[in-house]
């Protein structure tokens, strides 16, 4: 068994998985996110065991000659470095601990990093799971979208164990241009939550200061522009802009088809009142807007991009 190039005492984890090797990653989760990402880790020539609860979403791996399997314990079996890339915190409990999750088959010093944007208290619990097997847990949520993934440029939030970070960077690195480390494990889910839930204020922000505006009989372009180069501007304002003319290539001007789901911005939003509330800290605005996302999603905007936001606002413009 060959002991990977690191110190301490923990470099023993590491043993039965040799870093910088091009032996099978195992992915879990090929949906908007997880499909882009698996082929970028392909097109850096690493084979790939996959596994997606919808069959569809295997296909076109199947197609490309990679291993699919019929549950993640059945990844854990070939794969000994994992990513999975679920929607909620309860989906990423039933892949990891479930009846067929990866720890039925884990082996000792795997590498399981959850790219997932889950509840930092769940990522805790799943590392202690993981650690009781001798395997290694990382949470490293993304930030940067479906173009990001595609391009291989996400942002990785990573915690875990800092001996672990470099075999970590190794496989992150072939789908973003920035890893970061954060810290221990949960304090990459809780730089995507503060991340999001920032996001969401501006956005709301930013719409209801176009639709004031606009209202006032200001042009949605030179109000744009106006606010691109004054203190108001912010990444809604200048990148993704929510008003319909605005901006091209962005979810606005496509009757907001793609980009980041409102169902998913309400979910981080619900995160951050969580993790609020377990701490005991004041979020006035982000409370506000995880409720007005809350919303949203029950009045049908769930599929649509988080930045209808505009729309939603122009449609209660006459309460
Ligand atoms: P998605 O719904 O498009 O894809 C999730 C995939 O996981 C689907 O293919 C689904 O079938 C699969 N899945 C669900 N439960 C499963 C299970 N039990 N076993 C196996 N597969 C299962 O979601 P997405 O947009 O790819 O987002 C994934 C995560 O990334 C979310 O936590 C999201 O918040 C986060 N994120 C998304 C974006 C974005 O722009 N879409 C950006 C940053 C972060």
């Amino acid at each position: 068994m060959e002991i990977a190039n690191i110190s301490g005492s923990r470099s023993l984890r590491v043993c039965s998985r040799s870093m910088a090797s091009k032996t099978p990653v195992g992915f879990i989760g090929l949906g908007n996110m997880g499909n882009p990402m698996a082929k970028n880790l392909m097109k850096h020539g690493y084979p790939l065991v996959i596994y997606d609860v919808f069959p569809d979403a295997c296909k076109e791996f199947q197609d490309k000659g990679e291993q699919v399997v019929s549950s993640p314990a059945d990844v854990a079996e070939k794969a000994d470095r994992i990513i999975t890339m679920l929607p909620t915190s309860m989906n990423a409990i039933e892949v990891y601990s479930g009846a067929n999750g990866i720890l039925k088959n884990v082996k000792k010093g795997s590498l399981l990093i959850d790219s997932s944007t889950i509840d930092p208290t769940v990522s805790k619990e799943l590392a202690k799971e993981v650690e009781k097997m001798g395997a290694v847990f990382m949470d490293a949520p993304v930030s940067g979208g479906v173009g990001a993934a595609r391009s291989g440029n996400l942002t990785f939030m990573v915690g875990g164990v800092e001996e672990e970070f470099a075999a970590a960077q190794e496989l992150l690195g072939c789908m973003g241009s920035n890893v970061l480390y954060c810290g221990a494990v949960g304090t990459g889910q809780a730089a995507k939550i503060c991340n999001n839930m920032l996001l969401a204020i501006s956005m709301i922000g930013t719409a209801e200061a176009m639709n004031l505006g606009i209202r006032l009989g200001l042009d949605p372009k030179l109000l744009a522009k106006i606010l691109n180069m004054s203190s108001g501007r912010c990444w809604s304002s200048d990148t993704y802009n929510p008003v319909p003319g605005v901006m091209d290539g962005v979810p606005s001007a496509n009757n907001y088809q793609g980009g980041f789901g409102t169902t998913l911005m309400a979910k981080d939003l619900g995160l951050a009142q969580d993790s609020a509330t377990n701490t005991k800290t004041p979020i006035l605005l982000g409370s506000l807007a995880h409720q007005i996302y809350r919303m949203m999603c029950a009045k049908g905007y769930s599929k649509k991009d988080f930045s209808s936001v505009f729309q939603f606002l122009r449609e209660e413009e006459t309460l």
